[in-house]
């Protein structure tokens, strides 16, 4: 695997501060760390850090919420990386995934040449073949007009095909490594769910329409990556398949639109920053293609976050060719057999991960200095509370120890008692830390604390015996 510096792509100069910053905090503050780092690192691989890992994870529970939880017709799977070798023959991966790449032979760095070409003007879209891209790139190569963005060399590599797909050795070393029976680790979610439809079927007994929805990792070989976790070689997928008869398609689509474009607004995503995207040129297979995107001030504009697809009847249909297996479904009311369409929502976690934060850094003057604070959805902040004793005094720790015994139970809390209380006051902006509770001298008179609000700073005194109340609404 190559080893690439995380730089900011080019096609972002303008918002590079930005994406700087968030880097930046993201690392400082326990977020996100480049993998490896120790033995010089790992293109494209991150690690997550206590806050990110909480924060990844409020995320990762509030679309499980919306999507399983409060539905009747989901329900939820977790299926294992590996999958029978022809599980990706069946659904065209392999052979198929693949990207066109090219090489600046002076400074080594790596390109995609569908967008070296956009960026050069080329019209290009997800649907041009890889062969005619290809052919582009190197026309204008040979010409030599097209230049390393990097280091300005028009000494490029001829565009080769690049499969997305990483291989994996599992299984007995005396096996044979054949393209037919290599294993893959899965390149999206969804084969999983494909896979198994049947015993859910056989199991549970639902009736169409239904869905199954998985959360798990993915990987992909990506030829660049050089967008922090925007785009990464290992990440993580929230997918929900939706069964249905072909019929019910145009309304169950519109009615997925809308749920999951409500779910970025409940989470504090202005429509200002969304937007849709609708595939023109389709696979064949594909009946309707949108994807929503967000505006990433650090990458400079309006890029993909999800992808809502009614993909007809394609996957069964390809797996229960290639395993042999009948994967009909029988509508006893209709008495009819026939292999269900579906729709599917396709979103990216990490890819989130970095949305929230784009939307939430803020920079803002108080008091003459600059603070710098993530207003982040109150339910998705890693640290709901942070207790901190104005002094280190064994009289302030104590009581001060003793509101975090009581909150642990229900709220993921924080005490510190390390600097001055501006500079934990400051920390926990910078976490997204909605309140801090400070505990002074008072408190040893009235039982009573002070609690900051971090998106208005006003501060409120209340009992301790009604803190669990107070947050229990507050952060509800
Ligand atoms: P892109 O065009 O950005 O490569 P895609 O169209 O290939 O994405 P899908 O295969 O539809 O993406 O995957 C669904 C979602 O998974 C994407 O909308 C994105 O949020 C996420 N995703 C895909 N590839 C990556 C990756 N390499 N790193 C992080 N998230 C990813």
């Amino acid at each position: 695997m190559s080893q690439e510096k995380n730089n900011i792509p080019s096609f972002a100069k303008a918002s590079a501060s930005k994406m700087e910053k968030i880097v930046s905090l993201c690392k400082r503050r326990g977020f996100v760390y480049p993998s490896s780092e120790i033995y010089g690192g790992m293109g494209a691989i991150y690690d997550y850090g206590h806050y990110g890992t909480l924060l990844k994870n409020n995320i990762r529970d509030s679309w499980w919420k919306e999507m399983v939880q409060k539905r009747m017709d989901v329900v939820g799977l977790d299926s294992a990386i590996f999958m029978h070798p022809k599980t990706w023959i069946a659904s065209g991966h392999v052979g198929g995934f693949n990207d066109p790449q090219v090489d600046c032979k002076k400074c080594k760095s790596r390109y995609r040449a569908d967008q070296l070409l956009s960026e050069f003007g080329v019209s290009i879209d997800d649907k041009t073949p890889i062969e005619e891209i290809n052919k582009n790139l190197d026309k204008l190569r040979k010409e030599k007009k097209i230049k390393c963005p990097n280091c300005g060399s028009t000494g490029l590599t001829e565009a080769k095909i690049f499969s997305l797909m990483v291989k994996s050795n599992i299984g007995s070393p005396t096996d044979e490594l054949s393209e037919e029976n290599a294993v893959y680790l899965r390149p999206e979610t969804c084969g999983g769910i494909y896979l198994e439809y049947k015993n859910i079927l056989d199991s549970l007994h639902p009736k169409l329409p239904f869905g199954i929805a998985q959360i798990g990792k993915a990987f992909r070989n990506e030829i660049v990556a050089r967008q922090f976790i925007f785009r990464t070689r290992e990440f993580e997928q929230m997918e929900l398949q939706y069964f249905l008869r072909p019929e019910m398609m145009k309304e169950k689509y519109e009615f997925w639109k809308e749920e999951r474009w409500k779910w970025y607004l409940e989470y504090g995503i202005s429509k200002e920053n969304l937007q849709w995207y609708k595939h023109e040129k389709l696979a064949h297979y594909a009946l309707e293609a949108y994807d929503i995107e967000f505006n990433f001030k650090s990458l400079g504009g309006f890029r993909e976050v999800e992808g809502i697809h009614a993909r007809g009847d394609w996957d069964l249909s390809q797996h229960s060719k290639f395993s042999g297996v009948d994967l009909t479904y029988f509508d006893q009311e209709k008495n009819e057999r026939f292999i269900p369409h579906i729709m599917e929502t396709s979103v990216g976690l990490n890819r989130l991960f970095l949305m929230f934060l784009d939307n939430a850094y803020t920079e803002e003057e108080v008091n003459g200095e600059m603070r710098t604070v993530l207003k982040i959805d109150k339910r998705l902040s890693p640290i709901k509370v942070a207790i901190l004793p104005l002094s280190k005094k064994e009289e302030l720790t104590g009581p001060a120890k003793e509101i975090w015994e009581k909150l642990k139970d229900n709220f993921m809390v924080e005490y510190d008692e390390t600097q001055s209380i501006g500079k934990r006051y400051r920390r926990q902006d910078e976490i997204g830390t909605p309140y801090c509770v400070t505990v002074d001298f008072e408190t040893l008179n009235d039982k009573a604390v002070t609690v900051r609000d971090r998106d208005t700073m006003v501060q409120e005194r209340i009992a301790i015996d009604k803190l669990e109340k107070y947050f229990g609404e507050k952060l509800k």
